[in-house]
């Protein structure tokens, strides 16, 4: 069955369906409704007409789909040739507001039909009908059998019901491997797939649909039938790695069984088997996704009587229950919070900082949920993940590429760690007081020039964060080839902190550091990659220039690269993990020699009282995510697709606000596709594909730079304004924009309040305006020139002062932050100098030079103008003094610069 992309019948655009695949069933639902509303109230044949045609786009998706199934179909389209607009209205209505809703999970009733009917369509059996808190799931079934069958497989199904399964599902049958790939993509509900061997491959390369993602995800696998169920189990994975899939064949599946290839299925049956068997065998595997082994036991834990001699007089809230004091925590919280906190690391619950029992195997889920080969749960955020990383991998004199950009924590892990910050550059977006990320040229430049200068050796890391606070998301998997293909042994350290859900995304997946580094160990295991590399060290010669190295996009050696990557994850901050939950991802194949050095970074760095709860939230987020992040991914991302879409083509709110677009966070030069904006009404889905594939920054679209500064507002007041007035809260601000984000909370009544409160205040500044005399005008425009136009210019890291660089004759930039950090604890060593003081101007004029002698750090825009030991310019001066934020951390403005007074340093 072809999907029709064109979409005519209602104004999503294709391109940001792609994103969202799962939404599109909603959206079409949303659009056959609408139209049975305008029919129901003009009895306009010509609605019925559209309708009709609304009704095809719809039937062509939902074949993919248990609810609402085939016979509710077939009654809608019985009303429609009755012309009983009010039925079909109310149908429709019914069937919308369950999809949109999920109410078929939950409530068995729903599938009842109208009940008016005297045949009901989909009538579960009556003794299921009272278990209503199953979770639900759907189970897709690729058949070779004839169609006439397929109402049985469904049957058959339902018949091996039992009322102690712990879930219950529908099944979807489809008879095509081309069909079952639209199925995943389409249907967030499947949680396993049973493939009968003997389906047909179903797959042309008309078909747009697949062709879409074939350009990302490789199906190329899926047109040989040579083992046609091997190859889509293959497929499958690639785009959602977390199903089940379980193939029954005739054949002599002893033989099969034994191979390498079979682990790809959860279980191989004689396709004789029983379906109790195969049922079974499904719950089961549903099981492994649902289980959490810590918080199943943490649960159990608090469940005994437990008398408790350790030191934590909360736990059990004996002490909160009888005190006349305190009493209302006890009922704010409620008594479990306290029956499940322990100091003990006995009664099963594990030890954080040595794991051995249910907090391992959670960690070890999670590994696998997130691609990694190990994972290390943090109670103390991405913060501390970060600084365990770096101290674990470097020691000190070690360079560590850096973006200079990045989260404190690196620059503070460096100091600990006592390596060597080789700060490079993100590119800025000067008009709006933001950066961007790190261009991989530059990366490249500052590694050839520590080669040339005779310290590539020394370069053990490259430390980078994908997505950026504003969103932008490296091609991570280019960043790594190229970096290897000039140092092998390189490590990387992507920090996650925004990202860790675009795990679920099957496009974003290939742009994080796990999934690109899966692609990486794939890709390097083929024989293609050493002729690459041959072919390229032909080309290249014995000693190309580094003009030449740079303007080619490198390949590395595949018998001299080892993969090395981890990535930090904020779980709390995409996840339904609470504050602070965070994770420390590896995929590194030389984990076995810095295991030790790994444990020792935990146990500097983690609590001897970890928080059990946030331990417990790992892991139930984890849950989640495996279960059902698919269609929560989808659905955060047309949140946020359709919030762009309508603020900016609103004719009054586009006046004073806009979400920036791709073109805009983006310069040119790093979007090789050309594609400007995800809703582009002119573009297809290909675009958008081949932009998040190949292009060298996109823009996480959940991720929404909202400019305000049209609207005569600074970023911190708006968003003072959206906090107080409205109840909308944000967290990031820049001079003259704010940061939107959607997530896997979000529903299309967000979308609603947020527009809503945009055009309260857009209207408010249009009365404004209409009334406000030419005093009024005039301010308002100068408010504007000054937020929008009057930017202070984004200072480079100048350098660090030559006492703190091994080799002051080199041009290298990296310097010993550590030294100078803690030169400044010599309080004799240090001076204030105040910022407007003509001091300042003379000193950078005619010397000493300044030399910073801590971290300055302005929110926003949240990065460090100054570090420890670094030479201060002219530029910074300037920014300083431009700056009109009230919150710089490390400078005190009565004070003045901290300076390293240059007589005392060492
Ligand atoms: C928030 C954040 C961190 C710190 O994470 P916490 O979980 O808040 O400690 C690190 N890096 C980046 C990029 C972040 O956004």
């Amino acid at each position: 069955m072809a999907i029709d992309m064109s979409e005519h019948q209602n104004s999503h655009s294709m391109i940001s369906g792609a994103l969202a695949t799962p939404e599109l069933r909603a959206d079409r639902w949303m659009n056959v409704l609408y139209l049975a509303r305008k029919w129901e109230k003009t009895k306009n044949p010509l609605s019925k007409e559209q309708l009709l045609i609304s009704l095809k786009n719809l039937e062509e998706i939902d074949i993919y789909f248990a609810y609402p199934g085939a016979i509710c179909l077939k009654l809608l389209n019985e009303y429609l040739q009755e012309n009983d607009t009010k039925a079909f209205l109310r149908l429709s209505q019914r069937i919308s507001t369950n999809i949109i809703s999920k109410k078929f999970h939950r409530d068995i009733s729903v599938w009842d039909g109208e009940n008016y009917e005297d045949e009901p369509f989909n009538r579960l059996p009556q003794a299921i009908s009272r278990i209503k808190t199953k979770p639900y799931f759907e189970v897709l079934s690729v058949v070779p059998h004839a169609r006439s069958r397929w109402q049985h497989i469904k049957e058959e199904a339902r018949g091996v019901r039992r009322p102690e399964d712990e879930f219950i599902y529908e099944t979807v049958v489809v008879g095509t491997a081309a069909d079952a790939l639209k199925g995943i993509l389409l249907n967030s509900d499947i949680g396993a797939v049973v493939l009968y061997e003997g389906f047909e491959p179903g797959y042309s390369s008309q078909d747009d649909f697949l062709r879409v993602f074939k350009d990302v995800i490789d199906l190329s696998s899926v047109e040989e039938d040579e083992f046609l169920s091997l190859s889509l189990a293959q497929a499958i994975k690639k785009i959602r790695p977390e199903l089940d899939i379980f193939l029954l064949s005739d054949q002599n599946i002893e033989d099969f069984s034994g191979k390498k290839e079979s682990l790809i299925f959860n279980r191989i049956f004689y396709q004789m088997e029983e379906p109790l068997e195969i049922h079974l065998a499904i719950m089961e595997a549903i099981h492994c996704r649902y289980r959490t082994p810590f918080f199943d036991n943490l649960k159990k834990y608090a469940e005994r009587p437990i008398a408790t001699f350790h030191a934590l007089p909360i736990a059990r809230g004996k002490s909160i229950f009888t005190s006349n004091w305190i009493s209302d925590m006890g009922e704010f919280y409620g008594p479990n919070l306290f029956l499940a906190e322990s100091s003990a690391t006995t009664g099963g619950l594990d030890s954080l900082l040595e794991p051995t029992g249910n907090i391992k195997d959670a960690q070890d889920m999670a590994a696998k949920a997130f691609g990694a080969d190990h994972a290390f749960f943090v109670t103390n955020g991405t913060s501390t993940s970060n600084k365990m990383v770096l101290q674990a991998l470097l020691v000190p004199g070690d360079i560590v590429i850096l973006d200079r950009n990045c989260h404190k924590s690196h620059h503070y892990g460096c100091v600990l760690s006592g390596a060597q910050p080789y700060y490079v550059e993100a590119f800025p977006l000067v008009e709006y007081s933001m950066y961007g990320g790190v261009p991989l040229k530059t990366i490249k430049q500052s590694l050839l020039k520590l080669k040339s200068q005779g310290e590539l050796n020394r370069v053990k890391m490259v430390d980078l964060t994908n997505c950026t606070f504003d969103g932008h998301v490296y091609d991570v998997r280019r960043v790594m080839e190229e970096c290897l293909a000039i140092k092998p042994d390189l490590i990387f350290l992507w920090d996650e902190a925004w990202f860790g859900f675009a795990h679920w995304s099957p496009l974003l997946r290939q742009r994080t550091a796990m999934g690109a580094a899966a692609a990486i160990d794939e890709a390097l295991n083929q024989p293609e990659a050493l002729a690459a590399w041959e072919d390229q060290q032909k080309v290249l010669g014995e000693n190309p220039t580094d003009e030449m190295l740079l303007a080619t996009r490198l390949v590395p050696d595949p018998r001299s690269v080892s993969v090395r990557v981890y990535q930090t994850n904020s779980i709390h901050k995409s996840m339904s993990a609470l504050r602070q939950g965070s994770i420390v991802l590896v995929k590194d194949a030389k984990f076995e020699h810095v295991e030790s050095q790994f444990h020792e970074a935990i146990f500097t760095h983690a609590s001897t009282s970890p928080n059990l709860q946030i331990i417990a939230s790992l892991d139930v987020a984890r849950r989640q995510m495996q279960l059902e992040g698919y269609g929560l991914v989808a659905n955060a991302m047309r949140v946020s697709l359709e919030i762009r879409k309508q603020i900016n083509s609103h004719p009054v709110i586009s006046k004073y606000f806009r979400v920036l677009n791709n073109s805009e966070m983006i310069p040119e030069a790093f979007r090789e596709s050309g594609l400007s904006e995800y809703n582009d009404p002119n573009v297809d889905w290909s675009k958008a594909i081949e932009a998040i594939k190949d292009d060298e920054f996109i823009i996480d679209p959940s991720r929404m730079t909202l400019s305000c500064g049209h609207a005569g507002f600074d970023g911190t007041t708006f968003k003072n304004i959206l906090a107080d007035k409205f109840n909308i809260q944000l967290n990031k601000t820049s001079r003259n924009s704010v940061l939107l984000q959607s997530n896997i909370n979000n529903n299309r009544s967000d979308i609603a309040l947020l527009l809503s409160v945009l055009n309260e205040i857009s209207m408010d500044l249009e009365n404004k305006f209409r009334k406000g005399g030419v005093d009024y005008k005039e301010n308002f425009q100068i408010s504007i020139d000054k937020l929008v136009y009057d930017l202070p210019n984004l200072p480079n890291f100048s350098k660090f002062d030559d006492c703190y660089r091994d080799d002051p004759k080199s041009d290298t930039l990296h310097g010993d932050i550590r030294r100078a950090f803690y030169d400044a604890y010599n309080e004799s060593g240090c001076e204030y100098v105040l910022l407007n003081s003509p001091e300042i101007d003379e000193r950078l004029k005619s010397g000493p030079v300044l030399v910073s002698a801590n971290f300055v750090i302005p929110y926003p825009p949240g990065f460090p103008i100054m570090v420890p030991g670094q030479v201060i310019t002219e530029e910074i001066i300037e920014f300083m003094r431009k700056l009109d934020v009230k919150e710089i951390h490390g400078f005190n403005k009565y004070l003045g610069l901290k300076l390293l007074n240059k007589k005392s340093i060492s």
